[in-house]
Formats: C-alpha cells, structure tokens, sequence
C-alpha cells in the first residue's frame, strides 16, 4: 500500500481501488484542460454530459444491462430507496419481502407505509445466519413485486440462487454486492445500490428499472423527485445530481472493464474471501456466524470466544494497520468486509495477524 494508506475493512464507504484514486488526484485541480474540477464544473456543461453518459455506457457494457432497462442516478444515498421501490411500484398495494437481516427488515418497515407487506421467508429464527429456501413462496396474485436484499451486509449472507418469484417483478438492494459478479439483469425488474460499499463514494444510489414498470399515474402525493420516471425522461439531470460520485463511479466502471470486468473479479473475490474462511474453519478460537452455503463473500462477521475478547481483538487489529473490524453494534463480534477494492495481500495479512493472534491467546 502507498501513502501509509490502511487496509480499511469497513463496510461502507469503504474502500476504493487506489489506481482510480491516484487518477482523480491527477484531475482534482483541473479535469482534462477543463479549468477546474468537477466538483465545481455545471452538471448542464458538455464537460460533464460526457462524464455522465460514458458511465453509463460503462455500466451497461459492465452488467450486459438490456436496452429496455433504465440506469438511473439518483441522491438520497441506499436508504431513500426503501421508500422509493414501495412508491413507485406498489401499483396494487401488495409486496412480498423476504427478511433476512437488518437491510431487508429496514425495507420492509418502510414499504409498509405504503401498502401491505407480505413477509414470505425469514431467517429470523436464527439470528439471519441463512438464506431461507425460496424456490416455493407463498406469492399472492396480486403482489406487486417481490423484494430481496441479495447481499445482507450487517448479517453477512448472500443469495446463490434468486427466488422463485412465481412470475412476480423481482426487486433487490444490491448495494453491498454490487458488481462484485457477473448478474443477469433480465431476471430482475428493478436492481438498486447506494454505491459507497463497492463502488464509490457516499450520497448516491444506482438504480436499474425496467422501462414499463415506470409510472406516469403515481398518486399525487408523491413528489416528483421520488418518480424513477422523473430521472429517467431527464436522464438523471433533473435537478443538479451528485456530480461528483457519477464521475468518481464512472471511473471505477472503467477501471472494473479494462481488468476482465465481473467475471474477473468474481475469480478474484472467490478467491479472496476463501482465504479468509478457510482460516475460520480451522480456527479453534475464531469462527464464522453464517451457514456455510450462504456465506456473502463481501461481509464476513466472526466472533472469538467472548464479547471481551472480541474488543481486544479489534484494537489489536487496529494498532496492527487493520482498520474498521469491529462488528455492526447490532450483531457485535468482528467484520471484516472485504468489497472488490480490497486487495488480496490485505486479507492475507489479516488472516497471518489473526493466526498469530490465535497461537498467543487461544
Ligand atoms: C449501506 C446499505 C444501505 C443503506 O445505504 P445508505 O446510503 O447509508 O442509506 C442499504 N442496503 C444495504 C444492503 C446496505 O449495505
């Protein structure tokens, strides 16, 4: 690592690939002979147009995205979508939600402002330790969508298999997996992600629509903002957008297609997260909280024996150059999330500190 930089396993913001990082450096002062940054440059100027549209194309080269999907840019960060999904797409005032942990039971809370909320699954009665079998729900006919979080960051599980929706849209918050492997957009309607976990940084979210579910008879309640078809007919410049994650968001598209784009960087966070659980399986003082089959490769939660401990192991981390493994407050234990722009030598360095540390407390 250059500049002192940490290896910061934090689940958001959480890291981003340094070469992306040393170019917006370069660029800061003046973007491309442009005079300024883009921090200070119009969103309406062909400067920016440029910036915008090639991250999209990025994307849509990045992800196969089909022609009758929408790629939206929109501010209010991860949780504005919770509202906006129930909004704009609960045309029957039915949705299914599958709870899996503390993200999905976020979404679920909100949608119920809007309409009935049917949880279909659970994982409840294990603490969110797996993802519940979803290949047969219970699916009313008249449910507007079906909703997953495919990656629960807080819990640290993830989908290997999309539910049975049973014909219903399927709707998923993709915000701590996002591009982290290949995915086959038309099997969803409606893909979001607040890009500050594996992307870029805070304040946005990315959101995929597919074109007909875009509503022109919302209820007037609705302000215009939170319309998907507000920024999709204005090609996400409706209102001044957060410039500057598009721009920062754009290049690390570049940056994920120019090095083998999602099945590249599937191998390597195959590869990576293995290192880590292979180390936890053997372990006879720190072990993994997730089921085996579930296990999210981004988030990993462990625990050592005790509460105690675990705050020990944390600080000794931290002195030790590792940043941000403490556990969410909720859960407790240790994270470590480990999202596309960790490199691998980090989590080997982790795992050789937790050996040592292991062979001297255990
Ligand atoms: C972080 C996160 C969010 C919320 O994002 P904010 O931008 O903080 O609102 C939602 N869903 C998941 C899965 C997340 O990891």
């Amino acid at each position: 690592m250059k500049f002192d930089r940490v290896y910061n396993f934090s689940a958001g913001p959480a890291m981003m690939p340094e070469p992306v990082l040393e170019e917006i450096a370069a660029e800061v002062l003046n973007y491309r002979g442009s005079g300024m940054s883009v921090m200070e440059m119009s969103h309406r100027s062909k400067v920016f147009q440029q910036i915008r549209d090639e991250a999209e194309a990025d994307l849509r080269k990045l992800m196969n995205i089909p022609d009758n999907y929408k790629v939206l840019f929109i501010q209010g960060g991860g949780t504005v979508q919770f509202a906006m999904v129930a909004m704009n797409l609960m045309k029957n005032g039915v949705a299914c939600y599958v709870e899996t942990g503390a993200w999905s039971k976020k979404a679920i809370n909100e949608a119920k402002k809007y309409g009935d909320v049917k949880i279909v699954a659970s994982s409840k009665d294990k603490n969110f330790s797996y993802i519940p079998d979803c290949s047969d729900l219970d699916i009313p006919e008249n449910a507007d969508y079906v909703y997953i979080c495919e990656n629960e960051t807080i819990n640290g599980t993830t989908y290997y298999e999309l539910p049975n929706t049973k014909g219903k849209v399927l709707v998923a918050d993709q915000s701590s997996m996002f591009l982290s492997r290949p995915c086959d957009v038309s099997k969803y309607g409606l893909i979001w992600a607040g890009v500050q976990k594996n992307v870029g940084p805070a304040g946005m979210a990315v959101v995929i629509i597919r074109e007909d579910l875009l509503r022109d008879d919302l209820p007037q309640s609705v302000p215009t903002y939170l319309n998907y078809k507000t920024h999709a007919d204005a090609d996400s410049l409706y209102n001044t957008p957060n410039c500057w994650a598009i721009y920062c968001c754009g290049k690390v598209f570049k940056y994920l297609l120019s090095n083998g784009g999602l099945e590249a960087i599937d191998r390597r966070n195959r590869e990576k997260a293995a290192i880590l659980y292979d180390f936890l399986d053997q372990s006879k003082f720190f072990s993994g909280a997730v089921e085996k089959k579930d296990r999210s490769l981004m988030n990993v939660p462990f625990v050592s024996p005790s509460k105690e401990q675990d705050a020990e192991v944390v600080a000794a981390t931290k002195a030790a150059g590792f940043d941000n493994l403490k556990g969410h407050k909720s859960v407790g234990g240790l994270r470590a999330s480990i999202y596309n722009a960790m490199p691998k030598e980090g989590v080997e360095a982790l795992v050789e500190f937790l050996k040592q540390y292991e062979a001297e407390h255990a």
